[in-house]
């Protein structure tokens, strides 16, 4: 793909995602990242709660691509979103959802990446001391990972009262002292933080994710030559081993292009065509 050879694209990032994001659009189509100055992404939305977010991770991640475009008057864009929260398949286990967009205003094409991060640290915890957390920022990471810490219950007056990027366990102490002297129950709330730069787990997850875009925008459809040819669904259905009744394991995927509307069925990358009985609600119910 020579579309983009050359050219440069607005990233809108406040948090550093240039360092995960730039050498892969680099390496696969020879596009570079530029990056809007002075940018608030905060204000579209921030990580420490205080401005919530509007509408969708999808609407805010376009939303941030077409605002840093605007502001370095690129056609060429692209921005990220992450969600955290319970895994949507193992609700015990946090899990990030992580979306892309690239956007290329003079061919009206605007191209996707998905990425369930089952690797993060994302947790928080109550406390009125540090001894309180027992050794649970060592286990979320910290200090290389960061730590946002707030009253759990401010007294009014105290809502403003947060500390991030905390260097050690002194600061880190210091701040739990000062929050937990902040709220009504004598208790900080000590959340990870999820900003990119101070949250290297996220930021390998990002790196994927870039890659996987790339890689997909470096793809041509075999029908019109548009870029960004690639999976869009799973198709369900891979038959029982034993009873050939289908189940709700993916029995093949779905690939399509964002700019016309040709699409292609394709095997499983892993060559299967049976599943395990264990997955099949008439052998193993
Ligand atoms: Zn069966
Ligand atoms: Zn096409």
């Amino acid at each position: 793909m020579e579309r983009y050879r050359g050219r440069a694209a607005a990233l809108a990032t406040m948090h550093g995602k240039e360092r995960a994001f730039a050498r892969p659009f680099r390496a696969l189509l020879g596009l570079d990242v530029a990056l809007p100055p002075e940018l608030d992404t905060d204000q579209l939305g921030s990580f420490d709660g205080r401005v919530p977010r509007a509408g969708s991770a999808e609407q805010a991640c376009r939303h941030k691509a077409l605002v840093g475009m605007a502001s370095l008057g690129l056609p060429l864009g692209m921005a990220s979103e992450g969600s955290f929260g319970p895994h949507p398949a193992l609700p015990v286990l946090a899990a990030g959802l992580e979306v892309m967009v690239f956007l290329d205003q003079d061919h009206g094409l605007e191209i996707w990446e998905r990425l369930i991060a089952r690797r993060t640290n994302f947790d928080h915890r109550c406390a009125a001391e540090l001894a309180g957390l027992e050794g649970w920022p060592q286990r979320v990471g910290f200090p290389d990972h960061g730590l946002i810490v707030r009253p759990e219950q401010p007294w009014s007056g105290a809502d403003d009262l947060l500390f991030k990027d905390l260097q050690d366990q002194l600061q880190l102490a210091e701040a739990i002292g000062a929050a937990a002297a902040g709220s009504i129950n004598g208790r900080a709330l000590v959340e990870t933080d999820m900003r990119a730069h101070r949250n290297p787990t996220r930021m390998a997850c990002l790196r994927t994710l870039a890659t996987r875009l790339a890689r997909r925008i470096s793809t041509p459809c075999p029908a019109c030559g548009a870029p960004g040819w690639g999976r869009v669904e799973v198709v369900p259905g891979l038959p029982c081993g034993w009873c050939t009744q289908p189940t709700s394991l993916a029995r093949a995927e779905l690939f399509g292009c964002v700019s016309c509307s040709h699409t292609e069925e394709l095997p499983r990358p892993d060559g299967w065509a049976k599943a395990d009985p264990q997955h099949c609600p008439l052998c193993n119910p």
